[in-house]
């Protein structure tokens, strides 16, 4: 009913002298090959496992991006992508950040969408995308293969943060790339295992027990979260909702970010914490960590598995503080 777990980081060669299928854990593990099978049929191609999502994000990149080469990047997106791209940017590396509801600019030599985008919500146009020359990348953290597989919308790969709704508990760190192109999973790979960003066994085995309860998870969620969406769009104090329609992650504006403050604090079974997709309801204040990229009184509410309507009470009267 479960896999073993498997901790070996090295495994002996057969008897006459030849590696198997497992040598070395930096190459291939059983636990994450498990895990990995599960994934690519959840998303319809091959999925490589990372020890995050930014981890699968820096292994596209250095496997995908010619030399000086430019992202275009999904604006209002993740903003930790924006941070790793400028980190790098001394590589040769830039970025440009487009509104992704449309065309990709031109000279873009990978593109990044993300659907829907975190926090500010928006969908891509994947056929504008899917038309430019270069590769498209889609993080679909916020959807999870439930609700989107982006290979089946003209992207050649799909990105997880498999930390967020696929594990679903907060208590690992993960991420994903699938692939249907033979030949890009084999670059892929290959990258991983020079690089040796490898999750741990621990990690695969856990991201697999999530797995399997995702799908009554994301069901529940997106039910709690559209209807905090409708009560949210009848408070007073809330001067934009963003709900893209599917998935369990909302955000909203109230006035400030004095406002946002206290809406943050004043709450009190919802966790004032960052991340999202976990059984937990959080909400977080994003301006302390995007500064411009996003508004001063821009609050970002990750929907859990508790009651909707006690979540309501609790939201409704941080927000009569404001
Ligand atoms: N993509 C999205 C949409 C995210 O929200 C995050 C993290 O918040 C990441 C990627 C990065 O994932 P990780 O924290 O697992 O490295």
């Amino acid at each position: 009913m479960s896999a073993p777990l498997d901790r070996s980081a090295t495994w002996p060669y057969d008897a006459a002298g030849e590696p198997g299928r497992f040598s070395y854990a930096r190459a291939e593990q059983p636990n994450a090959v498990a895990v990995e099978t599960s994934l690519g049929a959840l998303e319809g191609g091959r999925a490589l496992l990372f020890p995050a999502g930014m981890a699968a994000v820096t292994d596209v990149v250095l496997t995908m991006l010619p030399p000086g080469g430019t992202i275009a990047l999904a604006e209002g997106s993740y903003y930790g992508h924006k941070q790793l791209f400028d980190h790098i940017q001394p590589w040769g590396v830039e970025v440009i950040e487009y509104d992704q509801t449309g065309a990709p600019p031109e000279h873009a030599d990978l593109i990044l969408v993300e659907a829907p985008s975190n926090p500010m919500l928006t969908m891509p146009d994947f056929e504008a995308a899917a038309a430019h020359p270069a590769p498209v990348v889609c993080d679909a953290t916020l959807a999870s293969p439930l609700r989107l597989r982006p290979l089946e919308h003209g992207c050649d790969v799909s990105l997880h943060s498999a930390t967020k709704v696929l594990a679903g508990h907060d208590d690992l760190i993960a991420g994903v790339a699938t692939v249907k192109d033979d030949a890009l999973f084999e670059r892929l790979h290959l990258t991983r295992r020079l690089t040796g960003l490898i999750a741990s066994a621990d990690t695969a085995w856990l991201l697999e027990r999530g797995l399997k309860t995702l799908e009554v998870r994301f069901d529940r969620m997106e039910a709690s979260a559209r209807y905090l969406a409708d009560c949210l769009e009848n408070d007073p104090a809330v001067t934009t909702v963003r709900y893209p329609g599917i998935g369990f992650l909302i955000s909203f504006d109230v006035a400030d970010g004095a406002a946002a403050r206290r809406v943050e604090t004043g709450v009190g079974s919802i966790e004032n914490a960052t991340s999202l997709g976990g059984t937990r309801t959080k909400i977080e204040s994003r301006h302390r960590w995007e500064g411009d990229r996003c508004p001063e009184g821009l609050l970002r509410l990750s929907v859990g598995l508790e009651s909707p309507e006690v979540l309501w009470a609790d939201l409704e009267q941080a927000l009569a503080g404001v």
